[in-house]
């Protein structure tokens, strides 16, 4: 049976980072990947341009964590945003700062990334084996013992898990190591989609399909009582409501819905302007235009799809001069533009639509320096298979890599 001194199952940036940094490190290292190539989400992250990490200082960058983010406090002082960039410098991969911290590579192509780390993996000596999907972990006495692929068993005394989550299974994350890790005596908080679309009510979305609607307030009601609120953009599908301002506001609904209740997403038009500044612009508009036709009032307000659902949840027709417009008419505008315009969600899409997933091995198992195993020696965790997510904006691949570089350097350590 063949032997390594440390063995990485998932050759996503989790697995990758980890390997190469065992082998840095003169580890035997094997680098066990199911799919034909390594890395298929990471050539998908950031449209394609990876948005590889956040220039946030690590304290407010935490605040875009889940609660299960605690865990990273103390390793995200070791490695994070300034200690990632330096390392892509130094594998020839320079980053530049866009808005919002965001970091991507200079060259805005997530293929550079990948065949870095790739490359810096094979000089290290990694064997990387690709088609190789791993099916069983052994453990004996509480220690790893090998792992065993479709046509192979190797013998280690350290396996890094980073198999990732569960979403968008079409690169090759279908949730494998929470079985492995469950067999392993691990806790797994039930995975669920995050950062995902909503699925709305009626047929509204469907017939503003394609717009965006940029600069605008969404917030989440809950039972009919107002939680979060956030600025940005909004884009209607065919089924519901995305943009980055949905997907943001996605993980809060998701546990929403699923303990029952009722979700109303309220988007406010003029989030810039208060009812009382929007009140003194409908009037100056209602004088300036006084001949012309309601619809005309509105194509100075609103993108033109969404004038037809304006004159017919607010029952003013398109009509209608401006100047006979009554002031009860002009109140019922004003508060649809800022309160009244009401999605009721009543799902979200799934697995397979979803930019992250929640749940995951439960952390508190898991030691924060290490990435090793409460319970097994030997066996580390690294990447979105522990029960940490994050906003978009660059953190959870940070996450993803610095779990990666803290498992791979432990992994590596004398036992
Ligand atoms: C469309 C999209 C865009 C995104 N954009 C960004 C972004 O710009 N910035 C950001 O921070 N995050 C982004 N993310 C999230 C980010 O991609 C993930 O957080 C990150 O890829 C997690 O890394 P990982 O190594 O833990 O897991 P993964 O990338 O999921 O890699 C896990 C690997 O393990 C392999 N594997 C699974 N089971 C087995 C098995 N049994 N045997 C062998 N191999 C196995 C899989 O094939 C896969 O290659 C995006 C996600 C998506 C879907």
């Amino acid at each position: 049976m063949p032997n390594y001194d440390v063995i990485v199952i998932g050759a996503g940036p989790a697995g990758l980072m980890a390997a190469g940094q065992a082998a840095a490190k003169g580890k035997k290292v094997l680098l066990l990947e199911k799919m034909q190539s390594p890395g298929r989400k990471l050539l998908l992250t950031g449209k394609h341009r990876c948005n590889l990490t956040n220039t946030a200082p690590v304290q407010n960058a935490l605040t875009h964590f889940n609660p299960g983010g605690r865990f990273l406090t103390q390793l995200f002082y070791r490695f994070f945003a300034d200690e990632l960039r330096e390392f892509f410098a130094q594998l020839g991969v320079p980053t530049v700062v866009q808005r919002g911290g965001r970091v991507f590579p200079t060259s805005e192509k997530a293929r550079d990334v990948l065949e870095a780390l790739v490359t810096w993996n094979r000089q290290n000596g990694v064997d990387l084996f690709t088609e190789s999907a791993v099916l069983e972990l052994k453990i004996q006495n509480e220690k790893i013992h090998s792992v065993i692929t479709g046509k192979q068993t190797y013998s280690t005394n350290a396996v890094i898990l980073a198999t990732g989550g569960k979403a968008y299974p079409g690169t090759g994350s279908t949730g494998d190591g929470y079985s492995f890790a469950r067999q392993a005596g691990h806790t797994i908080i039930p995975p669920h989609p995050a950062l995902v679309p909503l699925v709305a009510a009626g047929d509204i979305p469907q017939k503003l399909q394609g717009l965006s609607l940029k600069n605008i307030s969404a917030s989440v009601w809950i039972n009919q009582k107002k939680s979060t609120q956030l600025f940005g953009e909004l884009m209607f599908t065919h089924f519901g409501l995305s943009g980055p301002v949905i997907l943001a506001l996605s993980r809060q609904i998701v546990a929403s819905l699923q303990r029952g209740n009722q979700i109303e997403i309220v988007i406010d038009l003029k989030p810039a302007l208060d009812h009382n500044t929007l009140d003194a612009r409908l009037l100056r508009d209602i004088q300036a235009l006084g001949r012309k036709q309601f619809s005309s009032l509105l194509e100075g307000l609103l993108p033109k799809k969404i004038i037809p659902i304006c004159c017919e949840q607010t029952s003013i027709p398109r009509e209608k001069k401006i100047s006979q417009l009554s002031g009860a008419e002009r109140k019922h505008l004003r508060a649809w533009l800022k309160d009244n315009f009401r999605f009721l969600i009543t799902s979200h899409q799934g697995f397979d639509q979803a930019i992250i997933t929640a749940g995951g091995v439960y952390t508190s198992e898991v030691y924060p320096e290490t990435m090793e195993s409460k319970l097994i020696q030997g066996l580390f965790f690294a990447g979105e298979i522990l029960d940490v997510d994050a906003d978009t904006g660059g953190y959870n691949l940070q996450a993803a890599f610095s779990t990666g570089w803290a498992a791979g350097l432990a992994a590596a350590a004398p036992q």
